[in-house]
């Protein structure tokens, strides 16, 4: 059993989907959450299902200053955090020949900026709390190359990049950085592609060894552990959990009988 009592979390984009079964998992464990997301009527519902008196922090961390403002609200109010688990992010499905400039900004600001900004706005604060666990969510797409996702493939890369950048940075003061990288996860980020690429849930599964899309909570319970102490000699790392896409030839049944 993992207890989290006694620490604090901030979830980054806790309003639906896989935030908001990160934040309803820490809780479980006993932490306390504070849900960050746009909207504060979404993340109000989210609050009333949790248990150690949730917080609300309402921001887009897309603007520029939004990260660092962000920490400092953090710093200000509850004197900072013990697990930091950076969840907010948008997808963009873009041909190259489609992709312009405005696409680039957009998906770069929250995917990458918003996360390094509002994570080095924390970090001074957990190096004197005497150390943290920091979790960023980022994709199969930062780890293979997905077709037509040039941009956002690019966030996720970035964020793997800057997960183990930060975990050599921090390693000495006790904070440990890792990445969560889902596959393909039910949740409404799919809605658009959902709507415009008929059968598309169909292909995709074909492709995931497990033969399954999988659930928030499948990476929550990812989340979880590397927040945790179970997780203590883990730094650097991305975990993918994609049911087997990413690094496992998926779908299809074996060709060759012994
Ligand atoms: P979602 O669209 O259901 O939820 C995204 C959350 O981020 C929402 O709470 C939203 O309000 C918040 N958010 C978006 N932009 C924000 C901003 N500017 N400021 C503050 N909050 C913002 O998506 P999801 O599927 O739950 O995705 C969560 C994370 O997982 C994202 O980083 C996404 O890239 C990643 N991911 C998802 C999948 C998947 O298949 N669902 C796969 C790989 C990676």
């Amino acid at each position: 059993m993992i207890d989290l009592k006694g620490k604090t979390a901030l979830v980054t984009g806790a309003s639906r989907g896989i935030g908001q079964a990160i934040a309803e998992t820490l809780d479980r464990a006993g932490a306390q959450v504070l849900l960050n997301s746009r909207n504060r009527d979404d993340i109000e519902q989210v609050a009333a299902g949790l248990t150690n008196n949730p917080q609300l922090l309402e921001a887009d961390l897309a603007p520029a200053g939004a990260g660092t403002a962000l920490a400092q609200r953090v710093i200000n109010e509850y004197g900072g955090v013990d697990i930091l688990v950076n969840n907010a992010g948008i997808a963009m499905r873009r041909t190259p020949g489609e992709l312009t400039e405005a696409d680039v900004d957009e998906v770069f600001n929250i995917n990458v900026r918003g996360l390094l900004m509002l994570t080095t706005g924390l970090g001074e604060t957990m190096i004197e709390r005497g150390g943290g666990s920091i979790v960023n969510i980022s994709s199969v797409a930062g780890v293979i190359g997905p077709l037509g996702r040039v941009a956002y493939s690019g966030t996720k890369g970035a964020v793997d990049a800057m997960t183990r950048a930060l975990a050599a940075d921090w390693g000495c003061h006790g904070i440990r950085v890792n990445s969560v990288a889902p596959g393909i996860i039910t949740t409404d980020i799919w809605e658009e592609s959902r709507r415009t690429i008929p059968g598309l849930i169909e292909n995709m599964e074909a492709g995931v060894s497990l033969r399954r899309w999988g659930e928030s909570q499948d990476v929550a319970n990812v989340v979880l552990f590397l927040a945790s102490d179970l997780a203590s000699y883990v730094t650097g790392e991305t975990i993918t959990v994609d049911g087997g896409m990413a690094k496992v030839r998926g779908g299809g049944k074996p060709e060759f009988k012994e």
